[in-house]
């Protein structure tokens, strides 16, 4: 989170920007990144994200005039909202745009507004910039005379980022940056969205997300063929065990009766979505009880299920993953999202972070040649106006 000298600064910036007066609202919402359970949420398993504690700042005021003015220190640009044409522009501002456009679908006669974005999230580094601007501009929405419920704070971010954007993700990213709780974890199942928040009380322990510097660039066929292989994995065994909605609705025990009436291929798939789904149980577990160790062991387990049965890794993922494991005071590493590139989360003793962050990026460029950033968070707390 910015200081308060800092958000004060921005007030005065907003002003010069768009002009004195009228009420001028402040509201934010975190970046997220997932523990564990990656490749479970289109299978309607769990999740076991937590906000970050860095996020987006939006300062906003109703307007009279159209089109609606838009800044982002962030990305440093500027751009306009016609409230009469909400077309993308395939500009940053499209996430705003998605949101204000399903934002009508519960509020008529949106005014026009001038908002500024700023904050500490990096952008593009796997910590979801997009959910947080997108659910930090259906939360400001409250200053045009739109309050929406959390449900739909959710529901306009995400179909903002699917069908505005076209970036077809699950609900774990929206979910999770509008009802994270300071201090906890949000332990979710993606299939009812049911969710219980587990307090993290590993205070021995700090998390480091390292970005490879791999663009996700996800590959959007993988992606898609994974999802394809997920249902007809469950197809498959739906027949040997009887109908089933969704691969995580499978227990091991049953996996295992029936795993051999699968071709090779989709039985890597299942055995690491079935299997997933267990550790994040187990995760949960292990916050709640602080037991870091158990929980760094699952972590790792995950990281070599990504890699070898679900295949969504990659050799910088695996590096970074590599040489965080070796390092003293790691509990447990893993690639986190949806692979392909994008970030690795690291469990680690709080007194062996500095040392880590001394050592890791030079062993990392060595292998790989790219130069990976980090950043060192706890979990934070949820969106709200400020
Ligand atoms: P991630 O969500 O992992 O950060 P994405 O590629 O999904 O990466 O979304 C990043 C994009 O979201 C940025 O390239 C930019 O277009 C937009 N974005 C997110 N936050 C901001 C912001 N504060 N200002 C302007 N654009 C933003
Ligand atoms: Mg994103």
């Amino acid at each position: 989170m910015l200081e308060e000298s800092e958000i004060r600064q921005r007030f005065l910036d907003f002003e010069a920007r768009f002009g004195r007066g009228g009420v001028i609202d402040l509201y934010y919402a975190p970046g997220r990144v997932n523990l564990i359970g990656d490749h479970t949420d289109y299978n309607g398993g769990y999740v076991l994200p937590i906000a970050v504690e860095q996020g987006t700042y939006l300062m906003i005021r109703a307007s009279e005039l159209s089109p609606a003015r838009l800044y982002s220190e962030n990305v440093m640009l500027d751009a306009r909202i016609f409230p009469a044409d909400l077309t993308p522009a395939e500009d940053w501002a499209d996430y705003v745009r998605g949101v204000y456009f399903y934002a009508r679908e519960f509020c008529r006669d949106l005014p026009p507004f001038d908002a500024l974005f700023f904050g500490d999230l990096p952008l593009e580094a796997g910590l979801s910039s997009s959910a947080s601007i997108e659910v930090a501009t259906a939360l400001g929405l409250e200053s045009l005379g739109c309050k929406l419920a959390r449900e739909d704070v959710v529901k306009v971010a995400l179909k903002s980022e699917n069908d505005f954007v076209g970036m077809p993700c699950g609900v774990m990213d929206q979910f999770s940056v509008t009802y994270a709780k300071a201090g906890h974890a949000l332990f979710l199942n993606s299939g009812s969205l049911e969710y219980r928040q587990v307090p993290y009380t590993l205070q021995e322990c700090a998390l480091v997300v390292g970005n490879t510097g791999v663009r996700r660039n996800l590959l959007e066929t993988d992606y898609r063929r994974r999802r394809s292989e997920c249902e007809e994995a469950l197809d498959l065994l739906s027949k040997k065990l009887g109908p089933r909605k969704n691969l995580a609705e499978v227990t091991i025990n049953e996996f295992e009766r029936a795993r051999y009436s699968l071709p090779p291929l989709l039985e890597k798939r299942a055995e690491h979505v079935i299997y997933e789904n267990v550790r994040v149980e187990e995760a949960a577990r292990c916050l709640e009880a602080g037991d870091s160790a158990t929980l760094g062991h699952l972590m790792n387990r995950s990281h070599e299920s990504l890699r070898d049965l679900f295949e969504v890794s990659c050799q910088e993922l695996d590096a970074l993953q590599e040489v965080s494991i070796d390092q003293q005071g790691v509990l447990g590493a893993r690639m986190t999202g949806a692979g392909w590139g994008g970030c690795v989360i690291v469990l680690i003793k709080k007194d062996m972070v500095e040392r880590y962050l001394r050592r890791v990026p030079g062993l990392y460029w060595q292998s790989t040649h790219y130069d990976a950033e980090f950043v060192v968070t706890s979990p934070g707390g949820g969106a709200r106006k400020l």
